[in-house]
């Protein structure tokens, strides 16, 4: 049986992926400081004798004492609401954490993944993104602290890989959306679904032309996996081009699925914001065989049907 480290295992995609990796077999040491991460999330596999918790800030150096086959480095404060209520925090995990992570790679001669993000291309002026994008990111900006930490982070990755031999994989991951997203994530798809479901306006932010493409949890935590399980070393984008929606069309689908009597309002835009967002996906079909299949609306009304919930019939 082989071993996986998942930093960040408590949170949204780190509880999945502990999941997908018990039910591949592997044993699994999720290592999580709660800070957005919860207990729910693992309550399930609390019983489970292939699955350990470890109570821990991966900004702190990470002590296991058996042997690692894989590090899932997933740890981050990755919502904009989170990243922006702790900016120093998200600069530590983002370096001191990644440094821990590889650290604890190369000693146990593991095979290393880190969750990068679509954030390292700013806000793209070349659309959809292909990994060859340098990107356009503004450093001293509100969203500069998680950007230019995950930019940081792959700079990191990619020097561990090259002068230390270490086995390394850099998943760039785009907006993804499903069950054990936090109520108050703060994020579009969480903050629209939670507020039809209260019967509250959705907010949505500046005119709403804004677009994201919108990965059911299912289908990234697949590609993480393949990625991992592959010999790719440099950035592989994961996420959905076929649902790249505008927010306002997002806020109008939340509502046909969960068939809320809720009424949409405009806010301001956030600082920064990025414009348009779109995965290029050719090398992640081409060197891992991986494609999403959740359709957006299915994707919504499992999520829905997750929290309790019936979604309008189809
Ligand atoms: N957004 C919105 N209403 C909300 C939350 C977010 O319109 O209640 C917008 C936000 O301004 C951005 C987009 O939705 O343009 C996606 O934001 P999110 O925080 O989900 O993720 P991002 O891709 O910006 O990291």
């Amino acid at each position: 049986m082989s071993t996986a480290v998942v930093t960040g295992g408590a949170g949204f995609l780190g509880s999945h992926l502990c999941d997908y990796l018990l039910a591949h077999g592997h044993r699994v040491i999720c290592v999580d400081n709660l800070e957005t991460g919860s207990l729910e999330n693992i309550e399930h596999n609390r019983d489970e004798k292939a699955f350990t918790f470890m109570y821990q800030d991966v900004v702190e150096p990470i002590w296991i004492d058996e042997s690692v086959d894989y590090v899932f480095h997933l740890a981050a404060l990755a919502s904009p609401v989170d990243y922006m209520r702790l900016p120093l925090h998200s600069l530590k995990v983002g370096s001191y954490g990644t440094h821990n992570a590889l650290g604890l790679a190369k000693w146990k001669r593991a095979r290393f993944l880190i969750s990068s993000t679509s954030e390292v291309y700013g806000d793209p002026q070349v659309h959809p993104q292909p990994e060859t994008y340098w990107g356009n990111v503004n450093p001293i900006g509100p969203r500069g602290v998680y950007d230019e930490a995950k930019r940081y982070a792959e700079a990191l990755t990619m020097a561990y890989h090259g002068q230390q031999g270490v086995n390394t994989a850099i998943a760039r991951i785009f907006n993804t959306y499903g069950p054990r997203m936090r109520k108050n994530d703060g994020r579009a798809s969480s903050n629209f679904l939670q507020q039809a479901i209260d019967g509250k306006p959705l907010t949505v932010y500046g005119d709403g032309s804004q677009t994201r493409s919108m990965c059911y949890v299912d289908d990234l935590i697949r590609g993480l996996y393949a990625l991992a399980t592959s010999d790719e070393h440099l950035p592989v984008n994961l996420g959905n081009p076929d649902h790249e929606v505008t927010m306002l069309e997002l806020a109008e689908t939340v509502i046909r699925v969960t068939g809320s009597q809720s009424e949409i309002i405009f806010e301001a835009l956030p600082v920064d914001d990025p414009q348009q967002r779109r995965p290029d996906i050719t090398r992640a079909r081409q060197i891992l065989g991986w494609e999403p299949e959740v359709d957006l609306e299915e994707g919504l009304r499992r999520w829905l049907k997750a929290l309790g919930h019936e979604p309008v019939p189809v």
